[in-house]
């Protein structure tokens, strides 16, 4: 089965292609096509390779997303990074979609039902899930009448409880869906599972506290397979400190904006959005790598933003753990979960009366799906790489086995 994973974001198009035969593989394979353009400005960043090794990037003018789509597709059966014979080889599309509102938590096959579903919570998360309809007008456009699978970031903390659900405002505000949905549950789920199997424990049984690093940031604490809590909220601005979002704040500081500095919403989206986190601290830049390497040349902001960072992860994982009543491996995964030693060995520093331990060996050699516990601690710290796309085209084709997948969207 040949599963093409769309992720429609704001700013970027990105696509992949995998490969299923009749059984799941154990471990992650590789997609065999994958390509993305990034819009900046009036230009776009486009690249796209093959598992056959060809490559392609340009920077080239693309206005809508449409076009996007098609060039991305062209590339994908036809020139140097072809990896299928034409749109006929396609069996089903997988969509990331943020949000899925009080609704909609499993994945689900692309009806009109489901695309009204989704624009109706669009106001929610009105870049994302606007960009990820037009994503399916499109497939479905170029496509045909190829099955269209939604499967949703809010999906995987369906199971949180209500306690952890519920902020403690009116009670009104759970009905008007005014709740904690929380978000990157496609990756945390897949981590969650993909550490089961890496320590050879039966998913049931586990603990787990998924830290999800990379622009965006959040923590899942993972009951037997089930999120039980998370640190995004009814938006993923709440919780940690990310690359430019500030994660939680008073809000009584928004009243104050508003009152008393005349903030509009508009102002206020941007300031909490896009001028904090690292970025807005440091005054440098949202990368962990610039704030890093600031910080070890001694600049002051740098060092407060990454201290901030530190802080703020090891207080909401210790949040997680005590939600859990224990835990038993504690997961890294994103781009700085999985790729800054310094931010892991600062996060565990403080646990070690849980005895959790980092192998400083391990942890300084590029682990990825890999144990870098100490061999004698008792909680086992892994760093997982994050396949979103994998576990949508997962979700794809266990959908597909499992139903009688209408052709039509
Ligand atoms: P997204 O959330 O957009 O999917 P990623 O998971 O790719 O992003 O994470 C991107 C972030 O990962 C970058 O902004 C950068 O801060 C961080 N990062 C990547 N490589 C490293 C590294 N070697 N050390 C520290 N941070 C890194």
């Amino acid at each position: 089965m040949n599963v093409l994973v769309l992720n429609s974001g704001s700013s970027s198009q990105k696509s992949c292609l995998y490969e299923v035969g009749d059984s799941l593989p154990e471990n992650p394979p590789g997609s065999v096509w994958e390509g993305k353009i990034e819009w900046a400005d009036d230009k776009a960043q486009y690249s796209i390779k093959n598992s056959g090794g060809a490559s392609r990037q340009d920077l080239i003018s693309v206005g809508s997303r449409e076009e996007a789509i098609e060039r991305l597709l062209g590339s994908l059966w036809s020139g140097k990074t072809q990896a299928i014979s034409g749109p006929s080889a396609i069996d089903v599309v997988g969509h990331r979609v943020v949000h899925g509102g009080p609704q909609h938590f499993e994945p689900s096959i692309v009806t009109a039902e489901v695309k009204s579903a989704i624009e109706s919570v669009s106001v929610f998360a009105p870049l994302h899930n606007r960009a990820e309809l037009e994503g399916m007008e499109i497939v479905a456009k170029k496509l045909g009448a190829v099955p269209q699978i939604a499967v949703f970031d809010t999906g995987f903390h369906r199971t949180m409880p209500l306690s952890a659900a519920t902020y403690p405002g009116p009670y009104h505000w759970l009905e008007q869906g005014i709740r904690r949905y929380g978000f990157h549950g496609i990756n945390h789920q897949y981590c969650s599972q993909r550490a089961a199997q890496l320590l050879g424990k039966d998913p049931n049984s586990l603990k787990l506290v998924t830290c999800h690093l990379g622009n965006g940031c959040s923590l899942a604490a993972i009951f037997g397979g089930r999120s039980v809590d998370t640190t995004m909220g009814f938006t993923p601005l709440e919780g940690l400190m990310m690359g430019t979002r500030s994660g939680s704040v008073d809000p009584g500081i928004l009243t104050y904006l508003i009152r008393q500095r005349q903030f509009s919403s508009q102002q206020l989206d941007e300031v909490l959005n896009q001028k904090s986190g690292l970025l807005g601290v440091s005054g440098i830049s949202n990368d962990m790598r610039q704030i890093l390497t600031a910080s070890r040349k001694g600049h002051e902001r740098a060092k407060l933003a990454l201290d901030i960072y530190v802080h703020r992860l090891r207080s909401g994982i210790g949040a997680m753990i005590a939600v859990l009543g224990g835990v038993d491996a504690l997961v890294f995964t994103a781009g700085v979960g999985e790729n800054s030693p310094e931010v892991r060995a600062a996060v565990c520093e403080n646990f070690a009366f849980l005895d959790l331990r980092l192998d400083p060996g391990k942890n300084a050699q590029s682990p990825l799906d890999e144990d870098i516990s100490a061999p004698d601690a008792t909680v086992r710290i892994l760093v997982i790489h994050a396949q979103e796309d994998w576990m949508i085209a997962r979700e794809c084709w266990n959908l597909v086995q499992t139903a009688t997948t209408p052709r039509g969207h």
